[in-house]
Formats: C-alpha cells, structure tokens, sequence
C-alpha cells in the first residue's frame, strides 16, 4: 500500500483552532504501545475494564473507541516481502508494526455537538468539546453525526460516553491523564497552534532522516475536511488514513442534509408536474 503523497498544503496546512484552543498533538512514530495512557485515562475517569483478553485480530484487547475506553491504542501489523507483497516463509524482522493511541479529535466544527438536541454537548472555555452527562437523554443522535465513529451509548446507563479531554483537570491546571502518563512523549498537551507548529517541525525532521510518508492528520488538508475545519486533537501518521482506521476526507454527515432536502424537493416537485401532465392527457 503507497503512503499518502505529501503535498507543501498537507504539511504546512492550518489549524482552523480558535484562539485559545487547547488539544492534543499524538505522534504516532514515538508510540511504543504500551498502552498507559489507556489505563491512565480509565483510572483517571474510572471506566470500567473492556475486554480483558485479545480480540483475535492483533494484540490489541479493546479494539475500539467505546463508550467506556476514550483512548484505543491501535496496533497494525505490517507484513510484506521486499516487493511490497505479502510473504509466503516468516524470516526475522519481517513485520513492522504501527501503534496509534487513538482519540475524540474535539473538532473545531462538532458534528456530535450540532446533532445533540437536549444542549447536552458543549464547546468548553478550551474550545473541547464535552458531553454533560446529567443533560444527556440517551437519544444517540450524535453518535451517526460523528465522522469517526468516537461516541458510544453505553448499555449500562443509556447515556452517551467520550473523551472530555480531562476537563476537570484542566480547570486545576493538570495536563490530561493520558499525556501524563505517556513515557516516550508520543501524546503531547497544549495549545493547538503551538502543537502544529511543533508538529510541521516534526514532520520535517522525520522526512530529512527518511520517513518520506510522514504528514499530520487533522489539518484543514487532511483529516479536517468536509466542514470540519480542522482537529484539536491531530496526529503525525505515517501511513495512509484508512491503514489507522480513519477516514482520509471525513465530512459532517450535516452539510449533506440541505442537498438532499432539494433533491428531494426537485423530486417530488417532477413527479407532481408529471403527474398532472398525465391527469389531463386523459
Ligand atoms: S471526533 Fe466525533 S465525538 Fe469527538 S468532537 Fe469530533 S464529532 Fe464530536
Ligand atoms: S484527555 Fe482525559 S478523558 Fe480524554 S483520553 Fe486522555 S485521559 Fe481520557
Ligand atoms: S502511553 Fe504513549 S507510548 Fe504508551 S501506548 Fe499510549 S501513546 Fe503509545
């Protein structure tokens, strides 16, 4: 599978951050995937355990964002020959795996925040976005409104689960559970434009010493598409959007009501003069 082509737009790219935001910068070539800041965050926020063996697919255990794991450490398992294909003999040093700690990307334009009807969902004083658990009804309409699939409804109280980005630390001035803990600096915490800043940079190095395919996902060019104007959280990836489990041109399921409504109403507008059309032909 080829990389993502770099472009001058992908790297320098633009935050589309109100000023102030705060977010989070994961890069994925310093992950070793030890899993911490998935134990960090449900200890900090006391989420029960998910599944406590392995789901059969890789050694990842949790699998998925969930309503009760906010950071999933993906695992991805490359293996290939020196042609690029798939081997037919195991030799040493064979596969090259890539980890991801995997989050809620606080949009900057929130699809789970503009389907929520109760008020529920929030843009906090860090530009995150937070659900308020005694407001949500359970109705699950910001789950589809999510283009990465990040909220869940829990079975157990019938409300919806996410990430708040730690916002009860933030207000005593911690940084969020899961950066604390991380040993390698892999999640970084701060705010948003000097994160990409810090990113572009490193972006730069990792291409001078021969990662070509480095980029950062959650710009304006990859990542914060279709209406979404870019991600708190983002990440420097190394391989194309879809080998992480994430879309390469996410969209707000939102910006395409409006076109459909007038389809729809071009349809039923056709049919109906059609309709009479026929009526007095008899
Ligand atoms: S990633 Fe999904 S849940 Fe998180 S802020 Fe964006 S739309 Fe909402
Ligand atoms: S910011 Fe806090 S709530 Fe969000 S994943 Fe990290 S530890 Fe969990
Ligand atoms: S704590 Fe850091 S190094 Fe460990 S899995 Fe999470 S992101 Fe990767």
């Amino acid at each position: 599978m080829s990389a993502t082509i770099l472009t001058e737009e992908s790297l320098v790219g633009t935050t589309g951050a109100r000023p102030g935001a705060m977010g989070f910068l994961t890069d994925t070539t310093l992950c070793i995937g030890c899993k911490a800041c998935e134990v960090a965050c449900k200890q900090w926020n006391q989420l029960p355990m998910d599944n406590f063996g392995l789901t059969g697919f890789s050694y990842d255990n949790t699998g998925d964002l969930g309503a009760s794991t906010w950071r999933h450490v993906a695992f991805v398992e490359q293996i290939s020959d020196e042609t690029g294909q798939r081997p037919t003999s195991l030799r040493a040093f064979q596969s090259n795996w890539l980890m991801m700690s995997d989050i809620c990307k606080h949009c900057v334009q929130a699809g789970c925040l503009q389907a929520c009807p109760t008020g529920a969902i929030i843009r906090t004083e860090y530009d995150t976005v937070v659900i308020q658990q005694e407001i949500c009804n359970g109705c699950g309409y910001c789950v589809p409104a999510c283009p990465f699939g990040v909220p869940e409804l829990s079975i157990s109280d019938h409300k919806v689960h996410k990430c708040t980005l730690c916002y009860d630390r933030l207000q005593d001035g911690l940084e969020p559970a899961c950066a604390k803990s991380c040993p390698t600096d892999s999640i970084q915490f701060g705010p948003v434009d000097a994160l990409m800043a810090r990113a572009r940079a490193r972006v730069s190095t990792l291409q001078t010493r021969g990662v070509e395919g480095a980029y950062i996902y959650g710009d304006q060019a990859v990542g914060g598409t279709g209406g979404i104007e870019g991600l708190n959280a983002f990440f420097i990836l190394t391989a194309p959007p879809e080998v992480y489990n994430l879309p390469s041109q996410p969209v707000l399921p939102q910006t395409k009501v409006l076109p459909g409504f007038t389809a729809l109403a071009g349809a039923a507008l056709a049919f109906g003069v059609a309709a009479i059309l026929a009526l007095r032909e008899e």
